[in-house]
């Protein structure tokens, strides 16, 4: 399927050809073993860093490449040919939501000591909002920060998240106010150190990422790791929504296409019944109505992102294009996995784990169901 669409130019496809390459001969040869090991090295980032891949839509200043969304876009479909959605996912956190905060709401002196070695590939950064009791209702939050002499004591627990055993540091929403809610949460960056601790969590998919649960227990933060304004941490996180939203939408619809390719393939050379699979008018219907939804999820994505890019706010197309491709991209790895037959419930074949991993999809950055309620509200229901 053609992957040269509007809004990309040939330099965006020249961009893709050179990190799809970096990809195959690098990341994905790994991707199995990841996998099994439940971690991939923490050398990939400056690997990707050295080809500029961490930095793709920040100035130069900070050793980005200078470039836009839609350079970083591009990466995000490009990454799900690692073939491994942990690997994927931990890049994806470090580049798409622990850094855009900093980028967009710290101090200079912040961006020098995070973002320059974080584009770098040398410090490692997590966004630490989910909590054991908070998840999708964000603002109920309960980790607090107390005012204390020079900065704030950080107490309280965060959950499911990604990089959390590996980052140098975490972005992390705190209460800063009693009450907490829309005008009482903070952030602040959290160097890993005395009274932060992480255990690794065991998962349904994307097994190469270390989720994790990070507590925070009486751990000083300094006042100059204030990011943004105090009491207005509500703000920075739907800052960072809509793209964490488009970066899934844009990795699902990569995943998809990959998928299918593989899966139209498998159909022309496996028989059964004296022809190839895909000789059955069953099998070649679904494959069409496949290949009818990747381009339906893709359609839908590059509106949304074209609409982002040019500055609009498009939080309604932005929420259809998360909703949609990600139950779809879970619906179709399931049909590529049935094609696939026994073969697909092995290990060994690739469509075993991309049906697992593409299960968090409709649960990660803002479930189906906060979708939903989200366009309820857009729609004026
Ligand atoms: C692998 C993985 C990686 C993650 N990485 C990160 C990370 O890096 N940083 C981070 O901060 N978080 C991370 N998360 C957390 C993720 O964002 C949350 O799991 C998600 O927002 C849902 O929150 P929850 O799990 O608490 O579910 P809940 O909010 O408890 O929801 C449970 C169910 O109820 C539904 N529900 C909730 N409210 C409503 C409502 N109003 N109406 C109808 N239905 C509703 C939900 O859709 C869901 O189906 C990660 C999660 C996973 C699994």
């Amino acid at each position: 399927m053609n992957t040269t669409n509007p809004p990309f130019s040939d330099e965006h496809e020249q961009l893709r050809q050179s990190a799809r390459g970096f990809i195959e001969r690098e990341l994905a040869p790994h991707a199995e073993r990841w996998e099994e090991e439940c971690w991939f090295p923490d050398d990939v980032f400056p690997k990707l860093a050295a080809q500029g891949l961490l930095g793709l839509k920040y100035p130069d200043e900070y050793g980005g490449q200078g470039g836009d969304y839609l350079h970083e876009a591009v990466l995000c479909e490009e990454m799900a040919r690692i073939g491994s959605g942990g690997a994927a996912a931990g890049i994806g956190a470090h580049i798409n939501i622990a850094t855009p905060p900093i980028w967009k709401f710290g101090t200079e002196e912040q961006k020098q000591r995070y973002l320059v070695p974080a584009i770098a590939g040398e410090r490692i950064g997590a966004l630490g909002i989910t909590e054991p009791g908070a998840g999708s209702d964000v603002a109920s939050i309960s980790t607090r920060a107390e005012r204390v002499d020079g900065g704030w004591v950080v107490n309280g627990e965060k959950t499911y998240i990604t990089n959390g055993v590996r980052a140098h540091f975490i972005v992390t929403a705190v209460k800063t106010t009693q009450e907490g809610g829309h005008h009482g949460i903070s952030f602040l960056i959290v160097d890993r150190g005395d009274g932060v601790e992480s255990s690794a969590l065991h998962k349904l998919g994307w097994h190469a990422s270390d989720t994790a649960t990070i507590s925070f227990q009486d751990v000083f933060v300094g006042e100059e790791n204030l990011l943004g304004e105090l009491n207005e941490g509500f703000k920075l996180i739907m800052a960072n929504f809509q793209w964490e939203r488009l970066a899934m939408a844009l990795g699902a619809v990569g995943a998809m296409t990959i998928a299918w390719e593989r899966t139209a393939e498998f159909a022309r050379e496996r028989h059964a019944f004296g022809r190839p699979l895909a000789g059955h008018q069953v099998i070649r219907h679904k494959l069409a109505d496949l290949a009818t939804s990747v381009y339906t999820c893709r359609c839908v994505t590059y509106d949304a992102l074209r609409r982002f890019v040019a500055g609009e706010d498009p939080l309604r197309e932005v929420t259809m294009a998360k909703l949609l491709t990600q139950r779809a991209s879970y619906e179709l790895m399931d049909a590529c996995l049935q094609i696939h037959g026994g073969a697909g419930y092995m290990r060994e074949y690739w469509v075993e784990r991309a049906a697992r991993d593409a299960r968090l999809g409709p649960i990660g950055g803002g479930s189906d169901e906060i979708m939903r309620e989200i366009l309820g509200r857009a729609l004026g229901l």
